[in-house]
């Protein structure tokens, strides 16, 4: 299974040089490169993305799902923290989509791409 990148329309080879971005609840490949590029046209438009596959929001996913099940397993703060819980919720799915989808796929690094 290959990936395309979002912005040149060519193939993403390894994981190295994949960048996972994220608006809503769509999740859009490129390679780091471009996705350089995007972000400053994007940042123009007023619309960003926020990477996925990079180490802080890997980071913040782990914390939100400590943060998820501490509401969701206790009692606290009662229906608001339910909610709380269910809200932190949506960048770890969002995380486990861009890993499940793009990233397991491709190989971690490929030697001599160009
Ligand atoms: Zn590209």
């Amino acid at each position: 299974m290959s990936h395309v990148c979002h912005y040149c329309k060519k193939e993403i080879r390894d994981r190295d040089e994949l960048v996972t971005a994220s608006k809503w609840l769509s999740i859009r490949p490129y390679h780091y490169r471009c996705y350089d590029l995007a972000i400053q046209e994007i940042e123009t438009i007023g619309n960003n993305e926020k990477p996925l596959n990079n180490i802080p929001n890997t980071v913040i996913s782990i914390v939100m799902l400590v943060v998820a099940v501490y509401f969701l397993a206790t009692a606290a703060l009662g229906s608001v923290g339910d909610l709380l819980g269910v809200l932190s919720l949506y960048p770890i799915i969002m995380r486990l989509i861009s890993y499940f989808r793009y990233e397991r796929s491709l190989p971690a690094f490929v030697e001599n791409k160009r």
